[in-house]
Formats: C-alpha cells, sequence, structure tokens
C-alpha cells in the first residue's frame, strides 16, 4: 500500500511541476496550455489518490475516490487536445474537440454524485475501492475509450507521413499514450468488482510522465530541455539529501552524505553542460536560418541575371533583323540603283552585319544552354547524319578547296540508323569543326570518318586534319570554356573567338553525347570526335 501512496505522490508533484514549467516556458502556445491542463488533471488524480489512500473513513474516502476520478476525467480531453495540437489539427478537428469538451463537462457536472461514483467497496488490499456508476460507464466508453482512442488513432495515422525527426517525436507520445492510459485502466475492473488485473495504474503513469520527457530531451517539444535537468537534479537533490537522515548506522549515513555531495558536483556540471548545449543549439538553428535566408536572395539574384540575359539577346537580335532585311534590299537595288562603290561597301556592311548576328546568337545559344541546362532548348527532328553532313562538307568545299586542301568522307558501308537531332544546332556543329579544321590546317586536307558503334548504339562522328596540332597541356582546356585559345593558333587565326567549340560541346551534351579532341602534338595534326547516341 505504502509503494501505491509513494507512486501518486511522485506522479502529482512531478506532474505539477513538469505542468507549471511547460506553461510559463510559453502562455501562449496551445501546446504548452494544454499540457499544462492534461498534468492539471494528473496531478489531481494523483493527489486525489494519495490522499485517498491515507484516509480510514468510509465517507472521507468516498469523498477522495470522488475527487480523484473528477482529475481522470479530465486527462482524455486534454490529452486529446494536446496530441492533435501537436498534429497541428487542433483547427480542423474542432467539431470532435467541442463534443469532447462538452461531454466531459458533464461527466464532471455529476462526478461528486452516485451516477458517477456509485460508492467504494474493499477489494484486493484497498479498503475503499471506489464503484462505478452508470454514467462513469458512459465516460469509460466515450471519454477514456473515445477520445483518448481517437488522439490514438491520429497519432498513428499522422505518423506515417510525418517526417522522420517528428516521427520518432510521435513515437515517444505513442509509448507514453500506451503505458500511461494502458496503466491507467488496469484501475477499471475494480470498479466492477472484478480483480483480475492489480491496479497498476500509479506506477505506469509515472512512466509516462518519462516518455513525454523524453519527446522533450530529444526533440524539444517545449525547448525545455535545460528546465527539466535542472528540475531531474533538483528532485534527485532533494531525495539525496533526505538519505542520510533516514540512515540507521553512523557509516551508512556518513557514505549516503558523500554521495549526495558528489551529486551536487555532478549535478552542477550537468546543468552547466545542458546549459551550454542548449545556447549551442540555438546558436546552429540562427546560423540555419540565416544561411537559408542568403541562399533564397543568391538563387533569386541568379534567377533575376539569367532572365536579364536572356532577355536582352532577344532585345538586340529584334532591330538586327529588320536591318539586315532592309540591307538586302538595298543591296538586291530594289530602292535603285547603286554606285559600285557604295554597293562594295553596302556588301562589306552587310557581311559584318551578318557576322554581329551570328555572334548574339552564339552568345544567346550559350546562355540558354548554361542557364536551362539544355532543357527544353533543342528542337528535335528525325535526321539522316549522312544527308547532314553531306550538305555540310557542299557549304564548306570552297574553303577548302580555296586553301588547296583535300575534304574527304567515308561514310560507313551500312546506312547508319536515323537520329533525333536539332538538325540546325547540329549542323553548325558539324559546319565548326570542320571549318577549324580548314582554319588550322596548312598543307594536306580534312578527312571525316562516321561509323556506327553497335555495343554502345552510338554514331562516332571523326574529323581529321594534318593541321597545326594541340599541344598536350593545351588538349584538356580545348572547348572547355568559352574564349579558350591555342597559344599556336592565335597565331595563325588571330581573329578567332573561342566561342565555337565551346558552344558545339554544349550542344553534343545537350543531345547526351560527348565531344573531345586529340592530337600528337604541334605541327602533327588534330582529331576531333563527336559521339552522339542512337535513342
Ligand atoms: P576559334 O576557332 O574561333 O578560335 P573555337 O572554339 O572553334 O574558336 O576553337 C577554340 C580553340 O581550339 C582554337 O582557338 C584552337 O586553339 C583550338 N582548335 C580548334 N580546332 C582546332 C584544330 N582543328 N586544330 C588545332 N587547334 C584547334
Amino acid at each position: 500500500m505504502n509503494l501505491f501512496v509513494l507512486f501518486s505522490l511522485i506522479n502529482g508533484i512531478t506532474a505539477t511541476l513538469f505542468g507549471v514549467f511547460v506553461f510559463l516556458k510559453n502562455r501562449k502556445d496551445l501546446l504548452n496550455k494544454t499540457f499544462f491542463l492534461m498534468s492539471l488533471g494528473v496531478a489531481i488524480w494523483s493527489f486525489g489518490y494519495c490522499k485517498w489512500l491515507l484516509v480510514e473513513e468510509r465517507e472521507i474516502a468516498l469523498f477522495w475516490s470522488r475527487a480523484l476520478n473528477f482529475g481522470a476525467t479530465l486527462i482524455p480531453i486534454f490529452y486529446l487536445h494536446w496530441v492533435l495540437g501537436l498534429l497541428n489539427l487542433a483547427e480542423k478537428k474542432k467539431q470532435p474537440l467541442i463534443a469532447g469538451y462538452l461531454m466531459t463537462f458533464i461527466f464532471l457536472c455529476f462526478s461528486f454524485t452516485p451516477y458517477y461514483i456509485k460508492s467504494v467497496k474493499p477489494i484486493l488490499s484497498f479498503p475503499h475501492w471506489p464503484q462505478a456508476g452508470p454514467l462513469y460507464i458512459c465516460f469509460l466508453f466515450l471519454g477514456y475509450l473515445g477520445l483518448v482512442g481517437y488522439g490514438f488513432y491520429q497519432l498513428f495515422k499522422n505518423r506515417k507521413t510525418a517526417p522522420r525527426e517528428r516521427r520518432a517525436q510521435i513515437d515517444y507520445v505513442i509509448l507514453g499514450t500506451i503505458l500511461g492510459f494502458g496503466g491507467g485502466a488496469t484501475n477499471f475492473p475494480l470498479m466492477f468488482g472484478v480483480s483480475l488485473l492489480p491496479p497498476i495504474g500509479q506506477p505506469l503513469v509515472a512512466l509516462y510522465v518519462l516518455f513525454l520527457a523524453l519527446a522533450v530531451l530529444r526533440y524539444h517539444l517545449f525547448e525545455i530541455k535545460v528546465i527539466l535537468t535542472e528540475l531531474l537534479v533538483g528532485i534527485m537533490g532533494v531525495v539525496l539529501v533526505v538519505l542520510p537522515f533516514l540512515m540507521p548506522t553512523p557509516n551508512l549515513k556518513i557514505l549516503t552524505l558523500a554521495v549526495f555531495l558528489l551529486f551536487l558536483i555532478f549535478g552542477y556540471y550537468l546543468v552547466n553542460a545542458t546549459h551550454k548545449e542548449e545556447g549551442r543549439r540555438e546558436e546552429a538553428e540562427r546560423m540555419a536560418v540565416q544561411e537559408r535566408a542568403l541562399r533564397l536572395r543568391t538563387e533569386r539574384l541568379t534567377r533575376a541575371r539569367d532572365q536579364f540575359i536572356l532577355s536582352s539577346q532577344h532585345y538586340f537580335r529584334t532591330p538586327l533583323t529588320s536591318i539586315i532585311g532592309f540591307l538586302e534590299m538595298v543591296l538586291d537595288e530594289s530602292y535603285g540603283k547603286l554606285p559600285e562603290k557604295v554597293k562594295e561597301k553596302l556588301g562589306l556592311t552587310s557581311r559584318s552585319v551578318l557576322e554581329l548576328r551570328k555572334r548574339i546568337e552564339e552568345s544567346l545559344d550559350i546562355s540558354q544552354f548554361q542557364i536551362r541546362k539544355g532543357k527544353g532548348i533543342l528542337s528535335l527532328e528525325e535526321v539522316r547524319v549522312e544527308d547532314l553532313i553531306k550538305n555540310v562538307i557542299e557549304e564548306l568545299k570552297p574553303q577548302a578547296k580555296e586553301k588547296n586542301l583535300y575534304l574527304e568522307v567515308s561514310f560507313p558501308e551500312n546506312p547508319l540508323p536515323k537520329m533525333k537531332l536539332d538538325k540546325k544546332r547540329m549542323f553548325m556543329v558539324f559546319v565548326n569543326l570542320i571549318d577549324n579544321g580548314i582554319k588550322h590546317t596548312l598543307k594536306g586536307g580534312i578527312k571525316l570518318f562516321l561509323e556506327y558503334l553497335k555495343d554502345k548504339n552510338s554514331i562516332l562522328f571523326s574529323v581529321k586534319d594534318t593541321g597545326i596540332g594541340i599541344p598536350k597541356e593545351e588538349l584538356p582546356f580545348i572547348g572547355q570554356m568559352p574564349f579558350e585559345r591555342g597559344r599556336k593558333a592565335k597565331e595563325l587565326t588571330p581573329l578567332g573567338k573561342g566561342i565555337g567549340l565551346y558552344l558545339s560541346r554544349l550542344v553534343v551534351e545537350a543531345h547526351g553525347g560527348k565531344l573531345w579532341a586529340e592530337s600528337e602534338g604541334i605541327g602533327k595534326g588534330s582529331v576531333f570526335y563527336i559521339e552522339l547516341p542512337v535513342k
């Protein structure tokens, strides 16, 4: 019997202290308020239980048994409200909550009448165990089973979709609920005169408080980790300071006093360490918030910059198109005959304007590929690569001929599979590679190879020239960055820009392919490869 008194006393004290601390920490938060009220219910129940066990007279025992059940009646509704608050459902589930409060109110109104607690009678070693009245049966089904069961159901339902750390928190609450309410339920059979189980409600409720405390400790349910540590150290301290007085021999007194002193040192360090850790945690949280804000700001700025780049290039291109159109018409003499000198100069102007448009288009393409990573830029169509290469050769033949260079192509015996390519852009890529070969070759020529790699289901295109070659140390940088140009190439083609290869690589990669160069070194020619998957 004494053990029950002790447990109920401990529960009453813990529930009161814990509830008050939580409430003081944040009086406005729903979670803190409902937890406080739930703890109040537990405290009334526990202190009532303690008092009820200690009284001898039947009538007084009946009063205290009703008082303890008054407390017990409060627990389910506040528990449900707290759980719904924890799951962010308090607003959404207003109706069940209102029904629960109404129901609890009715039970409370009758809690000191025989409708709720009929009488007390001796059972097991308890001289005055309360006996359930008809309304109490309603409380058991609607309040205890109904409200707690509903809260429990919501905990399980939301556990599945909750983020990982929230799930662990819910697990603690679920465990606490099973222990607390499961333990509490062992008191009920005795209320109907059935003594199957010992009433282990009070000891188990102590564990319920402990599990909720664990939820707090690990996941800052109420952010009172520090207060809780102080509380536990305080309770232990009180127990330990009393112990020496209770010890029968001087030796034991000294020993327990030493334990108390040691505990004081340990407690001091523990509280201190928790303070520091909490400080560090808060600092880390603050930093994380700042970091997030900074990241969002950077993302916004990047988006604004990209948008600016994309739109400004369109902005330049539009007037150019009309200039080119008018120039063409003037050059075609649609507006009257032109003097030869003017025609010649206008022809040069027209070429420069076309070059300008090409450069703007190239840089627009580069920005688009860089910013959108190639997504949604390509306009794919079914292409026969052999035909595409033939067209490219037709375009470049005059240039090769002008420099007295051969331009040969070797197609595979079997026709290549048709491919889905951005025809215009791949045409530009092939032109670029072959044109580079012509530009960087003084004698000899350029050979093109086209083959199907069966094992990789891809095609390999290569351009082999007998030109200036590329030194080993420059190879890794070729086509990797815009404006990247070889030393030797700068001498040979001072007007080059180092854009074409970079853009070609972006286009090939947007097709899921690869572009790379090989060379034995200066004066030994180069080979440029493109591998494109056949999808
Ligand atoms: P550009 O030809 O305008 O310089 P590219 O982007 O087409 O720009 O080429 C970048 C650089 O790659 C060239 O400056 C040159 O150093 C090197 N390169 C490209 N093709 C060849 C080639 N066939 N032989 C030797 N070097 C080459």
